[in-house]
């Protein structure tokens, strides 16, 4: 067995990270010119598709960016067209997009609808938080559009829920983010926490500490309970409770996979995870190498070897059963290290004690 089977969940940048939005956060600042040079050629992409089917009987693609719907629309026609030749061999593929939701337009819905993808959108909570961070090369904020564009993916039913990134700017309101997304009628949600993670514009002034982030957590943990709305997912609160319960669904950060994930950037070239930043230690080979897939990678072997040991050393933690070693870019300090950074670990256990304390509290267990 070669470790290239090992990667199974592709994150796709078919436009290089390019992006019409220029958020404050974001390492894709601004719409540059959309040049060849920043787009998959339609090689690259039947490569990539053929690269992750290839191996594997289930194939999930994530299609992101910058911005993914840059890529058009006979981009996608075309991804779909080459997949369905797996399709016809018994792969079962599905398609997710994480879009900022501003150029939906009616033929995206369609095409979104006849094809089953998957549609998340990112959203950071009511326009007065949005608008301070998600908005146009101009400072205009994009809140506006994206309503929009949820409202006609909502109306197709292809709208998958949201990612609302946690910053300085909001971290201090979880009631009033959590009444919004309920008032709005949005039940899928993930909240993820800024941080600066290597490859961004300057984002200290918005990053918020592991602390910050379990606390507003924590709070809307509780405001989930209250509200007891089964169809309300929180996609990271679902995933510890159900391993509580002694469920099995994760979340890519309690899955100890990280290996199972790689970014395919527009020029074929695959990376580790999309958390880190496009470094050569996680440059795992290039989709248009035929010979890729029959031999081992040097450096993916390596970056496995690192997370067998970090699970090792977390085998011990009362926690493991959910966290696994954790996410491997948030909880070291740097890409060698076998401890988990302690601010990290202990913010986790904190959080998945209290969960597990109110869920006893409550008689599920
Ligand atoms: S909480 Fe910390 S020690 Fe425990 S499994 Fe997670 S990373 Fe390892
Ligand atoms: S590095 Fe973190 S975000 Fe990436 S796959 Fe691992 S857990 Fe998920």
């Amino acid at each position: 067995m070669t470790t290239y089977q090992a990667i199974s969940t592709p994150i796709i940048k078919p436009i290089n990270g390019l992006c019409n939005l220029s958020c404050s956060y974001c390492y894709a600042s601004g719409l540059k010119k959309r040049t060849g040079k920043n787009r998959m050629h339609p090689e690259v992409l039947k490569a990539t598709i053929d690269f992750f089917c290839h191996n594997q009987n289930d194939i999930e693609f994530i299609w992101h960016g910058g911005e993914p719907l840059l890529a058009g629309i006979d981009f996608y026609r075309k991804a779909v067209e080459y997949q369905r030749v797996w399709e016809q061999k018994g792969r079962k593929i599905t398609n997710s997009i994480q879009t900022n939701a501003t150029l939906i337009t009616f033929e995206w819905v369609n095409f979104f609808t006849e094809h089953d993808f998957f549609v998340g959108v990112s959203l950071d909570g009511p326009k007065h938080f949005h608008d301070r961070v998600r908005y146009y090369p101009n400072k205009t904020g994009s809140y506006d559009n994206v309503m929009r564009g949820i409202e006609l993916l909502r109306r197709a039913k292809v709208f998958n829920g949201i990612i609302c990134s946690i910053s300085t700017v909001d971290y201090q309101s979880p009631k009033e983010i959590f009444s919004f997304f309920i008032k709005e009628d949005i039940k899928k949600l993930k909240f993820a926490r800024v941080k600066d993670i290597g490859h961004c514009n300057d984002v200290s002034s918005l990053t918020i500490l592991p602390k910050q982030y379990i606390d507003f957590m924590i709070t809307i943990f509780d405001l989930w309970l209250e509200l007891d709305n089964p169809e309300v997912e929180i996609r990271d609160i679902q995933s510890v409770v159900s391993l509580i319960l002694g469920g099995n669904k994760r979340e890519c950060i309690y899955m100890g996979r990280c290996d199972q994930f790689v970014t395919v950037y527009h020029d074929g070239s695959i990376y580790g995870c999309d958390s880190f930043p496009k470094t050569n230690v996680l440059n795992f080979g290039n989709v248009m190498d035929k010979s890729t897939l029959a031999k081992s990678n040097p450096r993916l072997e390596k970056f496995q070897e690192i997370l067998r040991k970090r699970k090792e050393n977390c085998r011990v933690c009362d926690w493991y059963f959910i966290c696994k070693g954790g996410c491997a870019k948030d909880c070291y300090a740097q890409l060698n290290s076998i401890k988990p950074i302690n601010e990290v670990c202990e913010n986790l256990k904190r959080y998945f004690e209290y969960i597990s304390v109110k869920i006893k509290s409550y008689g599920f267990i």
